[in-house]
């Protein structure tokens, strides 16, 4: 097969963990051809296209996880990489606000998290220095990490995007080009693909909502089924958005992996309420009606979404409610600015999330990557993998130059 390559690596999927990837390894073995096949017609569509666009400061997660580390380096990386490139970011920074006395053990549990991940300048605060932070705001205590920050990361992928490609001919982003197969063979993949078939040394699945899919193709069992979350979001009209100036965050449940509904300034200047998380029924549908019978049937003939719905029935009930009633979403906000109404809301985007579910019913906590010969699998890069995708591809590309011989 070796005399027939099109490639030497093909990375399926572009968002931006898989661009990102791509990028690394390019950057890294100036000799590899690597295409990535990307099934929409532009990169960035699904996750990456629809998120909150926060620079996370990486406070909440699990010291040395994958998580902690590549969301502290990554955000470094991304700040650098969007002064180079003149992509506008801002680090307005964040309050954690607990509104409840029964949130501050939890909201103590996050700060000292923060402090074992040594995130830069996070401090407690009260009231008083709550309202001098965000004027309309309310709260008994919260934490503030001035570093956080927003960026638009369409932008960032296709910035990435134009990096992989330029000058070179054996570089390439292929659009509207998806993998529909893999033939494994001792010495390579061939990749069947709208427009035919490509054959590359080595597969790297970066194909967020479907990568159990892929890995199932290329016939490696990953142990975890992709579970969808649609998360909704609201926009405050003009006048509203002007109570919020950065970034305000509930405490979040220990047991998730979810961050809560926040307020978020976007880059472009528009203020968004959101994302809740429900199970959806379609993994790339954005709408509440929308329906896909193989991704239901994928998601509810799975033990682990039944033992998961038994443990956090509590919650996902809570979560509906946000979803199909704007009046409950509205009072969600009110704990943290009393002043909004319900006309200063109107309908924004949503965003599917692609998390891991093991067979118990544990939602992964940690990104996982996995190798098999000559394939490498990103099986759970959910928030803050964004921020974190500059990382992420570079353990991408250590693993690539350590297992394959590039
Ligand atoms: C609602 C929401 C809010 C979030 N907020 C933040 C945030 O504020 N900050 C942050 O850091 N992170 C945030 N995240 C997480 C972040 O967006 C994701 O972790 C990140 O975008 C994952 O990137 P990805 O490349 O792995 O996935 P994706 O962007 O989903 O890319 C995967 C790509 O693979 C393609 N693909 C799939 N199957 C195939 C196939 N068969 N053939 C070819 N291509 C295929 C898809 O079309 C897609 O473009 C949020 C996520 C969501 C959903």
């Amino acid at each position: 097969m070796r005399d027939q390559l099109d490639f030497d690596i093909i990375v399926i999927g572009g968002g931006i963990v898989g661009l990102a990837s791509a990028y690394k390894i390019g950057l890294r073995h100036s000799n590899i051809r690597i295409a990535v096949l990307e099934k929409e017609g532009q990169v960035a569509s699904h996750q990456t296209g629809r998120n909150s666009g926060v620079i996370h400061s990486g406070l909440y997660y699990k010291p040395e996880s994958y998580k902690a580390r590549t969301c502290a380096e990554g955000r470094k990386e991304l700040i650098a990489f969007a002064q180079e490139h003149n992509i506008a970011y801002k680090i307005c920074g964040k309050i954690i606000v607990a509104t409840e006395r029964s949130e501050l053990d939890n909201l103590e549990r996050v700060f000292e998290k923060g402090l074992e991940n040594q995130i830069e300048g996070i401090q407690k605060i009260g009231p008083d220095e709550i309202k001098k932070i965000e004027p309309f705001c309310q709260g008994i205590s919260a934490i503030h990490v001035p570093y956080a920050g927003i960026i638009d990361f369409v932008e960032v992928a296709e910035k990435i995007r134009s990096l992989l490609e330029t000058g070179r001919r054996d570089r390439k982003v292929y659009t509207s080009c998806e993998v529909k197969g893999l033939n494994r063979y001792k010495d390579g993949v061939e990749v069947v693909a709208d427009g035919g078939r490509i054959r590359a040394r080595y597969i790297i699945n970066c194909a967020g909502l479907q990568s159990d899919r892929i890995a199932k193709m290329a016939r490696v069992w990953c142990g975890v089924r992709i579970v969808p979350f649609r998360g909704d979001y609201y926009e405050l009209n003009q006048g509203a958005a002007e109570k919020v100036k950065g970034l305000i965050y509930p405490v979040p449940d220990p047991d998730l992996p979810f961050l809560g509904v926040h307020l978020t300034r976007t880059i472009q200047g528009k203020v968004e309420c959101g994302p809740n998380a429900v199970l959806a029924f379609k993994r790339e549908g954005y709408g509440k009606k929308d329906f896909s019978f193989k991704d239901s049937w994928d998601a509810l003939t799975y033990p682990g979404t039944w033992l998961m719905f038994m443990r956090h029935w509590r919650y996902g009930f809570e979560e509906y409610k946000k979803s199909f009633s704007k009046n409950y979403f509205l009072k969600q906000l009110q704990k943290f600015i009393p002043s909004l109404r319900a006309e200063d809301l109107r309908p924004g985007t949503s965003g599917v999330r692609a998390q891991a579910l093991g067979p118990n019913g544990e939602l992964v906590d940690d990104f996982r990557i996995q190798r098999d010969e000559n394939t490498i699998h990103v099986l759970n890069a959910p928030s803050p993998a964004a921020t974190a995708s500059l990382a992420i591809g570079e353990a991408v590309n250590k693993m690539a130059t350590k297992h394959f011989s590039l």
